[in-house]
This record gives C-alpha cells, sequence and structure tokens, in this order.
C-alpha cells in the first residue's frame, strides 16, 4: 500500500547522484579515495581524532567491543529499549547483555537503573547475583536523536571502571550541554570511547547501508579498520588504498566491513546537507508539538533546551486509559488515512531470543514493558512538506477525536479520597 505520507522518504540530491556516477565511472568501486575522505570529512565534523567507515552501524558496534577486548561472558549494560543490533553485538561474542529499563519520561536508559544493577540491589540477570557478572561495559542508545546526560554515563562508567560504546545510530548530528551556560559538546566528542553512527537508508544520513565508528583512541582505531577487512595487518591496507601490495598478512580472523566508495561516495554529499536536513525535520517536530500539544490522549516526545536533537524519530505514546482503541487499530486507522507509521520498540526482553535465553519475565523491566504498547513513531523526515505535515496532524487528530470514550472522565473525586487515603 502507498501511503499519502510515506514514514519515510530520503533525500538524495544530484551531488550524491553525480558524485556515484563519477565513482562507478572512476573504476575504483570498493573502499578508496572517497571513503576515505568521507572518513575524515566525518570525524572532523563531530571533532574526533580518528574514524572507521564500515557497512553498517551493526559493524561499528561489533568493532567497537571487540577492540575494547570484550571476552565470553562478561556483562555489558545495554537498554532493553532498543533495536536488536545494540544488544547482538555483545552476543556475538559469547557476553552477556544486561538489559536496563527505560527512563519512562526520556525513553533513554534509566541510569539509576543501571546504577543499582552495578550495586548489586537489583540482579544484573534473572536468577544470577551481581559477583556472577563481571560488568566491563555500557552501551547507552540516544533514542530519536536526543542525547542522553553524557557526563552522568561518563561518571556511572568510572565509579565502576567500564567502558562506554554509543550506539549513536540516530544521533547524527547531535550535541549535548549539562547546562544552558555551557557551550556544546558533539556526539562522539570524546563523548564515549567509541561512537557508532548508522547510515541505513531510512537514519538522519544515509548511504544505503553504512556506518562510522569515530574515537580519539589511536590503538583502538588501529584494531577496528584492521577487523573490519579480515584482521590484515596495516601494511596490507595499501592493497585497497591504491598501493598495490600483493602480500600481506593474516594478524587476526577478522570481518569483512569495508564500505564501498560508491557509498562513501552518497556519504560526503549527505554529510554536508546534514545539518540542513536536521533543521528541516526540527521544523517537523516543532510543528507536531505544537499542534499535538493540546490532545491529552497523547504524550509527546520529552524535549530538553540541553540537547541538540537530531529529530530521527518523533515517537508518541497513546493514553490506552483515556482511548477506545489499542496502538494496533491506531496504526492499522493511521495507515486507511494513508499515513505510514512504526514502533520504536518492542523492548528486548519481551522478544523470545532474550526471554528464553535469560529467563526474563515482563515485570523484570517494568517502565519498557509498560510503554511499549502505548508507542507509536510519526512521520520525520527533511523533505516533508507542509501539506504532508498537516496531513498526519489531522488524521491523528480524527483518530483520537473518534475514540474517545463516551463520558469524559471528569477529574473526579474518588481519585482525591483514594489519594488522601493511600497517606
Ligand atoms: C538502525 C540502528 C542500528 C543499526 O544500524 P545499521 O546501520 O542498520 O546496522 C543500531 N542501533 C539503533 C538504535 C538503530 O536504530
Amino acid at each position: 500500500m502507498t501511503h499519502i505520507v510515506p514514514f519515510y522518504r530520503p533525500e538524495i540530491g544530484t551531488a550524491e547522484i553525480e558524485e556515484v556516477v563519477a565513482t562507478l565511472q572512476s573504476g575504483w568501486l570498493t573502499t578508496g579515495p572517497k571513503v576515505q575522505q568521507f572518513e575524515r570529512e566525518f570525524a572532523e565534523s563531530v571533532g574526533a581524532r580518528f574514524s572507521v567507515a564500515v557497512n553498517s552501524c551493526t559493524a561499528a558496534l561489533h568493532l567497537a567491543v571487540e577492540s575494547l577486548g570484550l571476552k565470553p561472558g562478561q556483562g555489558v549494560l545495554v537498554p532493553t529499549l532498543t533495536f536488536a543490533a545494540t544488544a547482538e553485538i555483545v552476543r556475538y561474542l559469547q557476553a552477556v547483555p544486561i538489559l536496563i529499563d527505560c527512563d519512562p519520561m526520556t525513553l533513554q536508559m534509566n541510569l539509576a537503573d543501571a546504577a543499582s544493577v552495578l550495586a548489586g540491589a537489583r540482579p544484573p540477570l534473572p536468577n544470577h547475583r551481581r559477583e556472577d557478572v563481571p560488568i566491563v561495559g555500557i552501551i547507552p542508545v540516544h533514542v530519536g536523536g536526543c542525547m542522553m546526560n553524557v557526563d552522568e554515563i561518563r561518571r556511572v562508567a568510572t565509579a565502576h571502571n567500564l567502558w562506554v560504546v554509543e550506539d549513536a545510530a540516530h544521533a547524527y548530528p547531535a550535541a549535548w550541554r549539562p547546562d544552558a551556560t555551557s557551550p556544546w559538546t558533539r556526539c562522539g566528542e570524546r563523548t564515549s570511547d567509541v561512537s557508532c553512527f548508522s547510515f541505513y537508508a531510512n537514519k538522519t544520513i544515509t548511504t544505503g547501508e553504512g556506518g562510522m565508528a569515530v574515537t580519539d583512541d589511536e590503538a583502538l582505531a588501529a584494531r577496528m579498520r584492521m577487523m573490519s577487512l579480515h584482521g590484515l595487518s596495516s601494511d596490507a591496507w595499501g592493497r585497497y588504498s591504491g598501493g598495490g601490495s600483493w602480500d600481506y598478512r593474516i594478524a587476526a580472523p577478522g570481518y569483512k566491513y569495508n564500505l564501498t566508495d560508491v557509498a562513501g561516495a552518497i556519504g560526503i554529499h549527505q554529510r554536508r546537507k546534514a545539518e540542513a536536513m536536521r533543521r528541516a525535520r526540527e521544523a517537523v517536530a516543532r510543528r507536531y508539538l505544537e499542534a499535538l500539544r493540546e490532545i491529552e490522549e497523547l504524550e509527546l516526545p520529552y524535549v530538553d533546551p540541553n540537547c541538540l536533537h537530531a529529530w530521527h524519530l518523533f515517537p508518541i505514546r497513546l493514553r490506552l486509559e483515556r482511548l477506545t482503541v489499542d496502538r494496533a487499530t491506531f496504526i492499522q486507522l493511521l495507515g486507511r488515512s494513508g499515513v505510514g507509521c512504526s514502533v520504536h520498540w518492542r523492548p528486548l526482553h519481551l522478544h523470545p531470543y532474550y526471554a528464553d535465553t535469560f529467563g526474563y519475565k515482563p515485570s523484570d523491566l517494568p517502565a519498557a514493558t509498560s510503554t511499549w504498547p502505548r508507542l507509536v513513531s510519526l512521520p520525520i523526515f527533511s523533505s516533508m512538506t507542509d501539506f504532508e505535515v498537516d496531513h498526519v496532524i489531522a488524521s491523528v487528530r480524527a483518530i483520537i477525536s473518534a475514540h474517545r470514550p463516551e463520558m469524559v472522565a471528569m477529574p473526579s473525586q474518588s481519585t482525591h479520597t483514594h489519594r488522601a487515603n493511600a497517606r
């Protein structure tokens, strides 16, 4: 079904197309000069020393935890409200993702819950004690493109000697500051040991498929680069960047994660317009926030003045107790009205693999469990027209007003009585 307003539409211009054509005509298709240029310009734009372009953010995350020396049986703090990639890369190395509940307001990893696991106040995994699982790292996710408090993450990590790998799949470009008088820190500007970005088709900038790991640590960068191409020792890279060496040495059993120059060519131009596209999404977000604010049946995304928001997602939460529809019907009705939506995400502990392997019950991570049935992501992308934004707003309004209970609940006497009795 084609929607009047799709959930996402990439913004690919003539600059990307011409650079791709020039790359195809150059005869150099795999990793080469375009990727090198993309890496250099990307690192510069986030204020990082080193960058390794790869063929997905998942690959970047995998290389990051491998280069940090993650070992089988070690534990890594991962939010339960995230995409599959954040936790699966921990399993790639036979380590254990310790799922952390979300903050019910921001939807980010709840650092108080992480701290209580680290302190042994709640079990790291069902039926385990803190001593059973040596916790070595934390992978925060900047959900939707609003950065978490990176100072707070660093404090928790330093206190427990953890490394930090940022899943920054939504956070290019994004920035954060501790308060309104402090300067902005860009995501990737020493905000973690390794920051990993995604250039998947519907992310804030795209190369079709692609990703980037950035770091200020030269040794980590060198290890990630080596492992991204079969673990060939670094001098073998001449083969791929035009050096033409026919001999090479395998230093480790690496992976095949390098980005192609065709993708790099797209990335160079996507990156240059990343801030303009961010502003366009921010304008869409402002219009949604303004228009949907008075609808009491909805909870809108958390907005923080100290977060320069990438606005990759616009997740709303339905107040189901005030509505006569559930989330599935709401999405179906939006679809019928021509609006494409998505849901980010079914929490990991509610997936069969994590529930069966580690014994998670829904009640183990209550905030994510109760948030999940209420989540809907509305379309937000840089080329959205005014007509499209208006159509989404009108559709949401119409569905909500058609599904209010007959009797609108008044601020009831009984609630006050109940509260008074509870005291
Ligand atoms: C998209 C996404 C990824 C994976 O990105 P790929 O480039 O598709 O591998 C990882 N984490 C989060 C939070 C994502 O949304």
